[in-house]
């Protein structure tokens, strides 16, 4: 099998999972958005998974992703940086991307609105430390309003909901507590008057939990393009 029929054979089966994952959560698939992490993956693999109709694609690294989003030259794919979003890279993922997850520091927010050009404003997730680890990136749950007030008054940027990368677990039961700890920050946001419609949560090996917890964009990688071999 060529590998492009490969990958999109990959897009119909993690397909197929969020039907699955929807129905078993009573929910409309519909409200369920597939992004394709392709961070280390040729331009080749994303260009197979746009013949298949992928459209909306997640990058981390900064200068990996640039090299690609030119040479592919994608008019309506839509590019999502997921990565660490540090103040040297805020300049080149304002004027590039359609949409940052990984926003935690209002610093970071006030420079990607200064910084962004486009008459379309930057979507925005903010990243949440769920997990609570010091090693992991996000804004602690207790920090979490201010910073939402924040970026909501920025002119350029457009707040549409959280991120969360909890720490990996195995159990399904067990992914679904962080899970279901970031929806109820998302719901009490939205009670509080933010419009937020985006829960960013789940990845290859817990997409399920997340679908089931609300998650409205899923991130998968390794189970459309294979296992990474750089990290
Ligand atoms: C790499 C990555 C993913 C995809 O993970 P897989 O396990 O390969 O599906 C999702 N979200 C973020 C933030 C990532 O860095």
């Amino acid at each position: 099998m060529t590998r492009s029929r490969l990958i999109a054979q990959q897009l119909d089966k993690i397909h197929l999972r969020i039907e699955a994952a929807a129905l078993a959560a009573g929910r409309n698939r519909n409200d369920i958005q597939l992004l394709a992490v392709t961070k280390t993956r040729p331009c080749d693999d994303i260009q197979a998974a746009i013949e298949a109709g992928q459209h909306r694609f997640g990058e981390n690294y900064l200068q990996e992703s640039l090299q690609k989003i030119n040479s592919i030259n994608c008019s309506d794919c839509e590019w999502h940086f997921i990565g660490p979003c540090q103040s040297n890279k805020t300049s080149a993922i304002a004027s590039t991307f359609d949409w940052v997850h990984s926003v935690d520091r209002l610093k970071i927010a006030q420079r990607l609105n200064d910084q962004r050009q486009s008459e379309q404003a930057l979507n925005i997730c903010l990243q949440v430390n769920i997990s609570n680890e010091a090693s992991k990136t996000g804004i602690l749950p207790e920090h979490l309003s201010a910073l939402a007030e924040g970026v909501q008054n920025l002119p350029r940027l457009r707040l549409r909901g959280l991120m969360a990368l909890p720490a990996a677990a195995v159990e399904f039961e067990t992914q679904r507590v962080a899970f279901a700890q970031l929806k109820t920050l998302f719901d009490a946001l939205n009670s509080k008057g933010h419009q937020l419609d985006t829960l960013s949560m789940g990845m290859s090996n817990d997409m399920e939990a997340a679908i089931m917890e609300g998650a409205t964009l899923v991130r998968i990688g390794s189970d459309i393009f294979g296992a990474r071999s750089t990290p």
